[in-house]
Protein backbone atom coordinates (compact mmCIF):
# COMPACT_ATOMS: atom_id res chain seq x y z
CA UNK A 1 0.00 0.00 0.00
CA UNK A 2 1.47 3.56 -0.87
CA UNK A 3 1.93 5.80 1.47
CA UNK A 4 -1.18 8.12 0.72
CA UNK A 5 -3.08 5.01 1.19
CA UNK A 6 -1.68 3.86 4.54
CA UNK A 7 -2.81 7.90 5.71
CA UNK A 8 -6.20 7.35 4.79
CA UNK A 9 -6.66 4.43 6.23
CA UNK A 10 -5.46 5.80 9.41
CA UNK A 11 -7.86 8.76 8.93
CA UNK A 12 -10.38 6.56 8.76
CA UNK A 13 -9.46 3.82 11.46
CA UNK A 14 -9.17 7.14 13.79
CA UNK A 15 -12.32 8.91 12.80
CA UNK A 16 -14.28 5.59 13.06
CA UNK A 17 -12.73 5.44 16.93
CA UNK A 18 -13.58 9.16 17.40
CA UNK A 19 -16.99 8.45 16.10
CA UNK A 20 -17.35 5.29 18.17
CA UNK A 21 -16.31 7.24 21.53
CA UNK A 22 -18.95 9.99 21.09
CA UNK A 23 -21.68 7.71 20.35
CA UNK A 24 -20.52 5.92 24.02
CA UNK A 25 -20.30 9.40 25.46
CA UNK A 26 -23.91 9.94 24.25
CA UNK A 27 -25.43 7.10 25.19
CA UNK A 28 -24.18 6.78 28.84
CA UNK A 29 -25.01 10.29 29.61
CA UNK A 30 -28.36 9.98 28.48
CA UNK A 31 -28.83 6.36 30.29
CA UNK A 32 -27.47 8.22 33.48
CA UNK A 33 -30.53 10.91 33.18
CA UNK A 34 -32.82 7.95 33.86
CA UNK A 35 -32.16 8.30 37.45
CA UNK A 36 -31.90 12.43 37.85
CA UNK A 37 -34.75 13.66 40.09
CA UNK A 38 -36.89 16.50 39.19
CA UNK A 39 -34.54 18.90 41.45
CA UNK A 40 -31.52 17.71 40.14
CA UNK A 41 -32.66 17.82 35.97
CA UNK A 42 -33.55 21.70 37.42
CA UNK A 43 -29.96 22.32 38.64
CA UNK A 44 -28.74 20.62 35.86
CA UNK A 45 -30.64 23.23 33.25
CA UNK A 46 -29.99 26.01 35.10
CA UNK A 47 -25.83 25.08 34.96
CA UNK A 48 -26.19 24.32 31.66
CA UNK A 49 -28.05 27.09 30.50
CA UNK A 50 -26.01 29.69 32.36
CA UNK A 51 -23.00 28.64 31.38
CA UNK A 52 -24.37 28.70 27.32
CA UNK A 53 -26.17 31.72 27.64
CA UNK A 54 -23.14 33.68 28.89
CA UNK A 55 -20.60 32.22 26.36
CA UNK A 56 -22.44 33.38 24.03
CA UNK A 57 -23.12 37.06 24.76
CA UNK A 58 -19.18 36.95 25.44
CA UNK A 59 -18.22 34.69 21.95
CA UNK A 60 -20.65 35.29 19.41
CA UNK A 61 -21.77 38.46 17.37
CA UNK A 62 -24.71 37.51 16.75
CA UNK A 63 -26.01 37.13 20.20
CA UNK A 64 -24.02 39.59 21.65
CA UNK A 65 -26.31 42.33 19.57
CA UNK A 66 -29.25 40.56 20.35
CA UNK A 67 -28.80 40.48 23.94
CA UNK A 68 -27.55 43.77 23.83
CA UNK A 69 -30.39 44.88 21.56
CA UNK A 70 -32.80 43.72 23.85
CA UNK A 71 -31.48 45.16 27.16
CA UNK A 72 -30.57 41.93 28.90
CA UNK A 73 -28.37 41.79 31.87
CA UNK A 74 -26.77 38.88 31.31
CA UNK A 75 -24.41 39.12 34.60
CA UNK A 76 -27.10 38.64 35.89
CA UNK A 77 -29.16 35.46 34.11
CA UNK A 78 -29.27 32.28 36.48
CA UNK A 79 -31.40 30.20 34.86
CA UNK A 80 -34.57 28.15 34.12
CA UNK A 81 -36.27 31.06 35.16
CA UNK A 82 -34.71 33.82 33.31
CA UNK A 83 -35.22 32.60 30.31
CA UNK A 84 -37.91 34.37 29.02
CA UNK A 85 -36.36 38.00 29.79
CA UNK A 86 -34.35 36.46 25.96
CA UNK A 87 -35.64 37.04 22.62
CA UNK A 88 -36.59 34.05 20.90
CA UNK A 89 -35.05 33.45 17.45
CA UNK A 90 -36.83 31.34 14.88
CA UNK A 91 -35.56 29.42 11.14
CA UNK A 92 -35.25 33.13 9.66
CA UNK A 93 -32.44 33.98 11.92
CA UNK A 94 -30.58 30.79 10.48
CA UNK A 95 -31.35 32.23 6.99
CA UNK A 96 -30.63 36.12 7.75
CA UNK A 97 -27.51 35.77 10.36
CA UNK A 98 -26.52 31.94 9.98
CA UNK A 99 -23.07 32.81 9.40
CA UNK A 100 -22.51 35.46 12.55
CA UNK A 101 -24.72 32.47 14.53
CA UNK A 102 -21.06 31.07 14.64
CA UNK A 103 -18.36 30.86 17.00
CA UNK A 104 -15.34 33.05 15.48
CA UNK A 105 -12.03 31.46 15.49
CA UNK A 106 -13.03 28.03 14.93
CA UNK A 107 -10.88 25.94 12.63
CA UNK A 108 -12.76 24.12 9.48
CA UNK A 109 -11.62 21.34 10.05
CA UNK A 110 -13.51 20.66 13.70
CA UNK A 111 -16.44 22.37 11.78
CA UNK A 112 -19.44 19.92 9.72
CA UNK A 113 -21.89 22.11 7.71
CA UNK A 114 -25.11 20.52 6.33
CA UNK A 115 -28.56 21.94 5.97
CA UNK A 116 -31.77 21.78 7.78
CA UNK A 117 -36.03 22.37 7.46
CA UNK A 118 -36.68 20.13 4.03
CA UNK A 119 -39.84 19.13 5.55
CA UNK A 120 -40.67 22.98 5.97
CA UNK A 121 -39.57 23.62 2.53
CA UNK A 122 -37.09 26.05 3.66
CA UNK A 123 -33.44 24.99 3.62
CA UNK A 124 -31.36 26.90 6.32
CA UNK A 125 -27.42 26.45 6.76
CA UNK A 126 -25.71 24.86 9.74
CA UNK A 127 -22.59 24.63 10.95
CA UNK A 128 -21.96 21.61 14.18
CA UNK A 129 -19.10 20.63 16.16
CA UNK A 130 -17.44 17.40 14.21
CA UNK A 131 -18.88 14.30 15.54
CA UNK A 132 -21.73 15.52 16.90
CA UNK A 133 -23.81 13.55 15.09
CA UNK A 134 -22.15 10.15 16.50
CA UNK A 135 -22.88 11.73 19.85
CA UNK A 136 -26.66 12.61 18.89
CA UNK A 137 -26.91 8.55 18.10
CA UNK A 138 -25.79 7.80 21.06
CA UNK A 139 -29.08 9.73 22.53
CA UNK A 140 -31.13 8.29 20.44
CA UNK A 141 -29.98 4.61 20.95
CA UNK A 142 -30.77 5.46 24.65
CA UNK A 143 -34.11 6.16 23.48
CA UNK A 144 -34.13 3.26 21.94
CA UNK A 145 -33.09 0.52 24.22
CA UNK A 146 -36.02 1.47 26.40
CA UNK A 147 -37.61 -1.09 23.95
CA UNK A 148 -35.29 -3.49 24.08
CA UNK A 149 -32.61 -2.59 21.24
CA UNK A 150 -29.27 -3.80 21.74
CA UNK A 151 -25.63 -2.81 20.34
CA UNK A 152 -25.10 -5.19 17.14
CA UNK A 153 -29.07 -6.02 16.91
CA UNK A 154 -29.95 -5.77 12.88
CA UNK A 155 -31.42 -3.00 11.84
CA UNK A 156 -33.19 -1.84 8.21
CA UNK A 157 -33.63 1.82 7.73
CA UNK A 158 -36.32 2.51 5.01
CA UNK A 159 -36.07 5.81 3.83
CA UNK A 160 -37.35 7.76 0.96
CA UNK A 161 -34.08 9.76 -0.07
CA UNK A 162 -31.93 8.60 -3.30
CA UNK A 163 -28.68 6.90 -2.57
CA UNK A 164 -25.74 7.76 -4.32
CA UNK A 165 -27.91 10.08 -6.59
CA UNK A 166 -30.22 7.59 -7.35
CA UNK A 167 -27.85 4.76 -8.25
CA UNK A 168 -27.91 2.67 -5.50
CA UNK A 169 -31.36 1.20 -3.95
CA UNK A 170 -29.19 -0.28 -0.70
CA UNK A 171 -26.45 0.20 1.16
CA UNK A 172 -24.82 -2.06 3.69
CA UNK A 173 -22.82 -0.25 6.57
CA UNK A 174 -21.29 -4.12 7.97
CA UNK A 175 -20.06 -2.24 11.09
CA UNK A 176 -23.17 -1.17 12.29
CA UNK A 177 -24.74 -4.03 11.42
CA UNK A 178 -27.43 -1.98 9.16
CA UNK A 179 -28.71 -1.96 5.89
CA UNK A 180 -30.79 1.26 4.38
CA UNK A 181 -32.73 0.68 1.28
CA UNK A 182 -34.37 3.60 -0.50
CA UNK A 183 -37.87 3.60 -1.10
CA UNK A 184 -37.87 6.52 -3.52
CA UNK A 185 -39.11 4.72 -6.14
CA UNK A 186 -40.85 1.91 -4.52
CA UNK A 187 -43.80 0.85 -6.44
CA UNK A 188 -45.27 -2.27 -7.28
CA UNK A 189 -42.78 -3.58 -9.44
CA UNK A 190 -39.82 -2.85 -7.39
CA UNK A 191 -41.46 -4.12 -3.95
CA UNK A 192 -40.62 -7.80 -4.52
CA UNK A 193 -36.93 -6.87 -4.69
CA UNK A 194 -36.99 -4.89 -1.56
CA UNK A 195 -38.71 -6.90 0.66
CA UNK A 196 -36.15 -9.74 -0.72
CA UNK A 197 -33.70 -7.62 0.37
CA UNK A 198 -35.59 -6.98 4.26
CA UNK A 199 -36.46 -10.82 4.25
CA UNK A 200 -32.48 -11.70 3.46
CA UNK A 201 -31.24 -9.26 6.07
CA UNK A 202 -33.44 -10.73 8.86
CA UNK A 203 -33.89 -7.37 10.62
CA UNK A 204 -34.73 -7.20 14.22
CA UNK A 205 -36.02 -3.82 13.91
CA UNK A 206 -37.00 -1.57 10.88
CA UNK A 207 -35.52 2.29 11.24
CA UNK A 208 -38.46 3.97 9.39
CA UNK A 209 -39.33 7.40 7.71
CA UNK A 210 -42.78 7.22 8.55
CA UNK A 211 -43.58 8.41 5.17
CA UNK A 212 -41.65 5.83 3.44
CA UNK A 213 -43.04 2.87 5.70
CA UNK A 214 -46.33 4.04 4.98
CA UNK A 215 -45.62 3.39 0.96
CA UNK A 216 -44.33 -0.13 1.55
CA UNK A 217 -46.91 -0.79 4.09
CA UNK A 218 -49.55 0.03 1.50
CA UNK A 219 -48.27 -2.19 -1.13
CA UNK A 220 -48.13 -4.83 0.96
CA UNK A 221 -51.42 -4.69 2.30
CA UNK A 222 -53.24 -4.12 -1.18
CA UNK A 223 -51.03 -6.97 -2.86
CA UNK A 224 -50.88 -9.45 0.26
CA UNK A 225 -47.63 -10.06 1.44
CA UNK A 226 -45.69 -10.07 4.67
CA UNK A 227 -42.10 -9.77 5.61
CA UNK A 228 -40.68 -13.48 6.47
CA UNK A 229 -40.15 -13.27 9.59
CA UNK A 230 -41.95 -10.37 12.11
CA UNK A 231 -39.37 -7.70 13.52
CA UNK A 232 -39.35 -6.93 17.08
CA UNK A 233 -40.42 -3.30 16.75
CA UNK A 234 -40.77 -0.17 14.32
CA UNK A 235 -38.48 3.06 15.15
CA UNK A 236 -39.85 5.56 13.72
CA UNK A 237 -37.94 8.83 13.66
CA UNK A 238 -37.98 12.42 11.24
CA UNK A 239 -41.41 13.08 10.93
CA UNK A 240 -44.20 12.91 12.85
CA UNK A 241 -46.20 9.90 13.20
CA UNK A 242 -49.80 9.54 13.21
CA UNK A 243 -52.26 7.36 14.69
CA UNK A 244 -53.63 6.30 11.78
CA UNK A 245 -50.03 5.03 10.61
CA UNK A 246 -49.27 3.28 14.11
CA UNK A 247 -52.39 1.61 13.26
CA UNK A 248 -51.65 0.30 9.69
CA UNK A 249 -47.88 -0.72 10.77
CA UNK A 250 -49.19 -2.59 13.66
CA UNK A 251 -51.37 -4.68 11.13
CA UNK A 252 -48.81 -4.69 8.25
CA UNK A 253 -45.70 -6.14 10.60
CA UNK A 254 -47.05 -7.61 13.50
CA UNK A 255 -44.91 -5.29 15.97
CA UNK A 256 -44.49 -2.62 18.47
CA UNK A 257 -44.22 0.76 17.42
CA UNK A 258 -42.05 3.02 18.48
CA UNK A 259 -40.94 6.93 17.82
CA UNK A 260 -39.03 10.00 18.90
CA UNK A 261 -38.42 13.65 18.10
CA UNK A 262 -35.51 14.94 17.52
CA UNK A 263 -34.62 17.53 14.04
CA UNK A 264 -31.62 18.86 12.20
CA UNK A 265 -31.40 21.35 14.80
CA UNK A 266 -30.38 19.30 17.35
CA UNK A 267 -31.86 21.74 20.17
CA UNK A 268 -33.76 18.71 21.18
CA UNK A 269 -34.30 15.10 21.73
CA UNK A 270 -37.67 13.50 23.19
CA UNK A 271 -39.14 9.52 22.53
CA UNK A 272 -41.44 7.81 24.11
CA UNK A 273 -40.68 5.44 26.97
CA UNK A 274 -40.98 2.04 27.93
CA UNK A 275 -44.91 2.32 28.78
CA UNK A 276 -46.38 5.29 27.13
CA UNK A 277 -46.33 7.19 23.93
CA UNK A 278 -45.47 10.50 25.52
CA UNK A 279 -42.19 12.06 24.86
CA UNK A 280 -39.58 12.28 26.88
CA UNK A 281 -37.00 15.01 26.48
CA UNK A 282 -33.28 13.96 27.58
CA UNK A 283 -32.20 16.74 29.80
CA UNK A 284 -28.62 16.58 29.11
CA UNK A 285 -29.45 17.07 25.07
CA UNK A 286 -31.21 20.57 25.36
CA UNK A 287 -34.05 22.15 27.84
CA UNK A 288 -37.90 22.55 25.99
CA UNK A 289 -40.02 25.89 26.51
CA UNK A 290 -43.66 25.34 24.60
CA UNK A 291 -44.86 29.16 24.24
CA UNK A 292 -47.67 30.19 23.11
CA UNK A 293 -48.51 32.72 19.71
CA UNK A 294 -47.42 35.55 21.32
CA UNK A 295 -44.52 33.96 22.76
CA UNK A 296 -45.65 33.64 26.31
CA UNK A 297 -44.25 30.31 28.12
CA UNK A 298 -47.39 27.95 28.57
CA UNK A 299 -47.13 25.49 31.66
CA UNK A 300 -50.94 23.91 31.50
CA UNK A 301 -51.51 20.25 30.21
CA UNK A 302 -53.43 20.05 26.85
CA UNK A 303 -52.55 23.58 25.53
CA UNK A 304 -50.87 23.56 22.77
CA UNK A 305 -47.01 25.66 22.12
CA UNK A 306 -44.59 25.55 19.81
CA UNK A 307 -41.57 23.65 20.93
CA UNK A 308 -38.81 26.31 21.62
CA UNK A 309 -35.67 24.75 22.38
CA UNK A 310 -31.94 25.18 23.63
CA UNK A 311 -29.56 23.23 22.59
CA UNK A 312 -26.49 21.96 24.86
CA UNK A 313 -24.75 20.04 22.15
CA UNK A 314 -23.41 22.79 20.30
CA UNK A 315 -21.00 25.16 21.05
CA UNK A 316 -20.22 25.80 17.24
CA UNK A 317 -23.35 27.49 16.25
CA UNK A 318 -25.86 26.98 19.49
CA UNK A 319 -29.35 28.03 19.07
CA UNK A 320 -30.99 29.22 22.21
CA UNK A 321 -34.77 29.66 22.37
CA UNK A 322 -34.89 28.33 18.97
CA UNK A 323 -38.76 28.01 17.82
CA UNK A 324 -39.01 25.13 15.55
CA UNK A 325 -42.42 25.52 14.34
CA UNK A 326 -43.28 21.85 15.71
CA UNK A 327 -46.47 22.00 18.54
CA UNK A 328 -47.11 19.99 21.21
CA UNK A 329 -48.80 19.90 24.48
CA UNK A 330 -47.55 19.01 28.11
CA UNK A 331 -48.18 16.08 29.69
CA UNK A 332 -49.42 15.66 33.36
CA UNK A 333 -47.18 17.17 35.86
CA UNK A 334 -45.22 15.05 37.73
CA UNK A 335 -42.87 12.00 37.20
CA UNK A 336 -43.97 10.10 34.32
CA UNK A 337 -46.56 6.88 36.21
CA UNK A 338 -45.15 4.18 33.84
CA UNK A 339 -41.74 4.44 33.95
CA UNK A 340 -40.97 6.97 36.61
CA UNK A 341 -38.64 9.13 34.65
CA UNK A 342 -38.75 13.01 35.63
CA UNK A 343 -37.37 14.02 32.28
CA UNK A 344 -39.50 17.27 30.31
CA UNK A 345 -42.84 15.25 28.81
CA UNK A 346 -44.94 16.00 26.18
CA UNK A 347 -48.35 14.39 25.82
CA UNK A 348 -48.27 14.71 22.24
CA UNK A 349 -46.65 16.35 19.12
CA UNK A 350 -48.21 17.84 16.56
CA UNK A 351 -47.85 17.52 12.82
CA UNK A 352 -44.83 18.89 11.83
CA UNK A 353 -44.93 22.75 10.55
CA UNK A 354 -47.95 23.27 8.62
CA UNK A 355 -49.47 20.12 9.66
CA UNK A 356 -53.14 20.49 9.73
CA UNK A 357 -55.90 21.40 7.47
CA UNK A 358 -58.10 24.60 8.36
CA UNK A 359 -62.14 24.40 8.84
CA UNK A 360 -64.47 27.11 7.56
CA UNK A 361 -64.31 28.80 11.29
CA UNK A 362 -60.54 29.47 11.18
CA UNK A 363 -59.94 26.06 13.79
CA UNK A 364 -56.45 24.03 13.18
CA UNK A 365 -57.45 20.47 12.47
CA UNK A 366 -54.25 18.89 12.77
CA UNK A 367 -53.86 15.85 10.74
CA UNK A 368 -53.01 13.74 14.14
CA UNK A 369 -56.76 13.77 14.42
CA UNK A 370 -57.46 12.12 10.67
CA UNK A 371 -58.51 8.91 12.09
CA UNK A 372 -60.84 7.83 9.18
CA UNK A 373 -57.41 7.18 6.80
CA UNK A 374 -57.73 3.47 7.43
CA UNK A 375 -58.25 0.06 5.26
CA UNK A 376 -59.51 0.19 1.71
CA UNK A 377 -57.97 4.17 0.97
CA UNK A 378 -54.62 2.47 1.72
CA UNK A 379 -54.75 0.13 -0.65
CA UNK A 380 -55.70 2.16 -3.34
CA UNK A 381 -52.58 4.27 -3.30
CA UNK A 382 -49.11 5.30 -2.89
CA UNK A 383 -48.80 8.50 -1.33
CA UNK A 384 -51.69 11.53 -0.45
CA UNK A 385 -51.05 14.85 0.41
CA UNK A 386 -53.70 18.30 1.11
CA UNK A 387 -53.11 21.35 -0.95
CA UNK A 388 -55.33 23.94 1.15
CA UNK A 389 -55.14 27.73 -0.11
CA UNK A 390 -58.15 29.09 1.77
CA UNK A 391 -59.88 27.61 5.28
CA UNK A 392 -63.14 25.36 4.25
CA UNK A 393 -61.62 24.20 1.42
CA UNK A 394 -59.15 21.51 0.05
CA UNK A 395 -57.68 18.91 -1.99
CA UNK A 396 -56.92 15.62 -1.66
CA UNK A 397 -53.97 14.73 -4.24
CA UNK A 398 -53.68 10.94 -4.15
CA UNK A 399 -51.53 8.59 -6.45
CA UNK A 400 -53.58 5.72 -7.15
CA UNK A 401 -51.87 2.37 -7.13
CA UNK A 402 -54.61 0.57 -8.99
CA UNK A 403 -57.21 1.74 -11.63
CA UNK A 404 -59.64 4.22 -9.71
CA UNK A 405 -62.88 2.74 -10.49
CA UNK A 406 -66.02 4.73 -9.69
CA UNK A 407 -66.78 2.28 -6.80
CA UNK A 408 -62.98 2.85 -5.53
CA UNK A 409 -63.68 6.56 -5.70
CA UNK A 410 -66.62 6.22 -3.63
CA UNK A 411 -64.89 4.42 -1.01
CA UNK A 412 -61.70 7.00 -0.14
CA UNK A 413 -65.27 9.53 -0.77
CA UNK A 414 -66.83 8.23 2.01
CA UNK A 415 -63.52 8.02 4.28
CA UNK A 416 -63.25 11.47 4.46
CA UNK A 417 -67.09 12.01 4.18
CA UNK A 418 -66.76 13.40 7.82
CA UNK A 419 -64.64 16.19 7.13
CA UNK A 420 -68.10 18.07 5.36
CA UNK A 421 -69.89 18.53 8.46
CA UNK A 422 -66.82 19.48 10.42
CA UNK A 423 -66.63 22.64 7.96
CA UNK A 424 -64.38 21.38 4.94
CA UNK A 425 -65.05 20.97 1.50
CA UNK A 426 -62.63 18.37 0.20
CA UNK A 427 -62.47 17.84 -3.87
CA UNK A 428 -60.03 14.12 -4.62
CA UNK A 429 -57.76 14.35 -7.57
CA UNK A 430 -56.04 11.69 -8.90
CA UNK A 431 -52.26 13.05 -9.69
CA UNK A 432 -49.45 10.70 -11.47
CA UNK A 433 -46.91 11.44 -8.54
CA UNK A 434 -46.15 13.51 -5.22
CA UNK A 435 -42.69 14.86 -5.29
CA UNK A 436 -40.62 14.57 -1.87
CA UNK A 437 -38.84 17.35 -0.78
CA UNK A 438 -35.16 16.73 -1.12
CA UNK A 439 -33.94 15.24 2.48
CA UNK A 440 -36.49 12.40 1.17
CA UNK A 441 -39.52 13.27 3.18
CA UNK A 442 -43.39 13.70 2.20
CA UNK A 443 -45.04 16.87 3.53
CA UNK A 444 -49.08 16.07 4.33
CA UNK A 445 -50.55 19.38 3.62
CA UNK A 446 -48.97 22.28 0.98
CA UNK A 447 -50.56 25.59 -0.53
CA UNK A 448 -50.34 25.75 -4.39
CA UNK A 449 -48.08 27.92 -4.02
CA UNK A 450 -45.46 25.52 -2.77
CA UNK A 451 -46.85 23.02 -5.90
CA UNK A 452 -45.65 26.09 -7.41
CA UNK A 453 -42.05 26.27 -5.97
CA UNK A 454 -41.60 22.78 -6.19
ZN1 LIG B 1 -42.36 7.23 30.91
Amino acid sequence: MSLGGLLRRLTYYLGAFHKRRLFHQGLRESLATDRWTTAEIRAYHDRRLTELVRDAAAHIPFYRDLYARAGVDVAAFRGVDDLPRLPTISKADLLEHGPRMVRPGVSELRIVRHTTGGSTGTIAALASPRGIASFENGCIFALWSRIGVRRGDRIVTLRGALLDGGRRLYERDRLENRLTISTYHLKDDTVAEIVRLIDDYRPKWLHVYPSALTLLANILQRIGRRLASTPQGILCGSEAVYPWQIELFRNVFGCRVYSHYGHGELALLGGWCEGTTAFHFLPNHGFLELLDADGRPITAPDQTGELTGTGYLNRVMPLIRYRTADHGAWDAPGPCPACGREHQRLARIDGRGQEYLVLRDGTRFPLTSINALHGTFFAHIYRFQFVQDEPGRATLRIVPAVELTPPRMAEIRAAFAYLGPLGLDLDIQPVPDIPLTRAGKQRIVVTSEDLARA
